[in-house]
């Protein structure tokens, strides 16, 4: 007789089981204790963009349940809408969408996508996929060999993918300029000297997130940094994906991060906000010229997921991206997401273990420091960023744990405040009362270990 486990579940913290949920509202969740907390962190992994129990998309959901959840056999209606409405929602000459189900499968697509291009275009050898240091695209391996993650890395060595990775424009501890405001863009040039170093024949694409989340949250790259990436990208015939998986859908305050730098993108890929965790749903957006290269060529991107594309996930989707648009929830996160920054900054910037608060929009991010002077982070055993988050947790109040540590000399202890983009000034000053009182309480603890 087999004697019954605590818990089957494989879950990702061998050693300490996450809490169980129990129900959400809004931006509230209750756990099966009973505690109520303020969503901050958009369920934890920045998913929830239009909150909870939505009953505009409960209704679009079950709708579509009744009539089809899965025909793989044809195109459905909800998928050609959702698609037109991405369509008109991406930046000008992005006007094509592939359907998968989350930010990782998206990514794989998106590099599957540039290889593809190259070869219907004549240049076979062009396949590695560029990526930076400090970046996150998915668990994937493919993605994961363009992460540049080292904690998400080191157990799975060697990639099966050997992609060259360029210093990000991590301004707070830039490796090329002392100060942000003397930005040289070497940070860009280093994509520059990564092609050249490989070889421009042998590159196909370029691959970054526009404000960096899990790896680095809210890191902000200098305003030109990526229009002198997309010269560097066009003089080698390189493609430039954005990954927008946690930027996008309006989180920034603008319908996709990259907008912020006035610059085109080949490629977006999209998940989390796009279906506000109510269906897995993820997209690749991409151009008509390089949809066509594709089709015009061998007739077919050889390439998809059973799950792509569903009536149900596109159905959901179509319900929240109209929830945005309806409710002006970009806007909002423009504007109640600046407060959300200044608020931050206002209370716990001045902090001698606050080295930066940086991010757009509802996407914030903190560095925690030993010393500010030197920039010198706590020792990672001491974890610091997620002791904040956990006290901030017992105060009710979910944030966003980044990651603690050092890692090939880019260190730092870096957490985010995520909310869903539906936040109100009140639940800001909520939030920020509660991170305060955190990190002052927790600092005071690490000075007497
Ligand atoms: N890209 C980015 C920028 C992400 O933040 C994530 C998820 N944290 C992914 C890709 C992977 O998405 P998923 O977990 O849905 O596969």
């Amino acid at each position: 007789m087999k004697t019954k486990a605590q818990t089957s579940v494989f879950h990702r913290d061998l050693v300490n089981t996450p809490k169980m949920v129990s129900h959400a509202d809004g931006v509230h969740v209750w756990d099966a204790d009973g505690n109520q907390y303020l969503d901050a962190s958009s369920g934890g992994n920045v998913v929830i963009s239009i909150g909870y129990g939505v009953e505009k998309v409960i209704d679009a959901m079950t709708e579509q349940a009744r009539k089809v959840s899965f025909c793989g056999a044809f195109t459905s209606e909800p998928q050609e809408a959702l698609a037109q409405q991405l369509a008109e929602f991406a930046p000008n000459g992005l006007d094509k969408v592939r359907f998968v189900s989350g930010g990782s499968e998206a990514n794989e697509t998106a590099i599957k996508l540039a290889r593809h291009y190259h070869v219907e275009s004549g240049n076979s050898e062009k396949y590695k996929i560029v990526g930076r240091w400090r970046s996150y695209h998915g668990n994937t391996l493919g993605a994961l060999s363009a992460t540049g993650h080292v904690l998400r890395r080191k157990n799975y060595l060697p990639m099966l993918l050997p992609f060259p990775h360029a210093a990000p424009p991590y301004q707070y501890r830039c490796q090329f300029c002392s100060e942000r405001s003397s930005c040289t863009l070497q940070c860009a040039d280093d994509v520059e000297r990564l092609i050249l170093n490989e070889g421009p024949e042998s590159v196909a694409a370029f691959i970054a997130e526009p404000i960096v989340g899990a790896a680095a949250m809210g890191m902000v790259a200098d305003p030109k940094y990526f229009s002198r990436v997309r010269e560097i990208c066009d003089k080698y015939d390189v493609l430039l994906i954005v990954d927008e998986v946690l930027s996008g859908m309006g989180r920034t305050g603008a319908n996709f991060a990259i907008e912020h730098w006035n610059t085109r993108p080949d490629i977006i890929t999209c998940g989390k906000g796009i279906s506000s965790g109510y269906t897995p749903l993820g997209a690749v957006i991409t151009t008509n010229e390089i949809h066509d290269a594709v089709r015009i060529g061998s007739g077919a991107f050889e390439h998809g997921f059973t799950y792509g594309g569903n009536p149900l996930s596109c159905a959901v989707g179509s319900a929240v991206l109209t929830y945005i648009q309806d409710n002006k929830l970009v806007e909002n996160a423009a504007t109640v997401g600046s407060y959300l920054q200044e608020r931050v900054a206002q209370e716990i910037g001045g902090l001698d273990i606050v080295g930066e608060v940086s991010g757009k929009g509802m996407l914030c991010g903190i560095e925690i420091v030993a010393d500010r002077e030197t920039k010198e982070p706590f020792s990672p055993e001491i974890a610091i960023a997620t002791r904040i988050a956990r006290r901030t947790q017992e105060l009710g109040v979910l944030i966003n744990p980044s990651f603690s540590g050092n890692v090939d000399g880019y260190r730092g202890d870096r957490f985010g405040i995520c909310p869903p983009l539906t936040f109100t000034r009140e639940q800001v000053d909520e939030t920020v009362d509660a991170l305060g009182r955190a990190v002052r309480e927790v600092r005071e603890q690490v000075r007497f270990e």
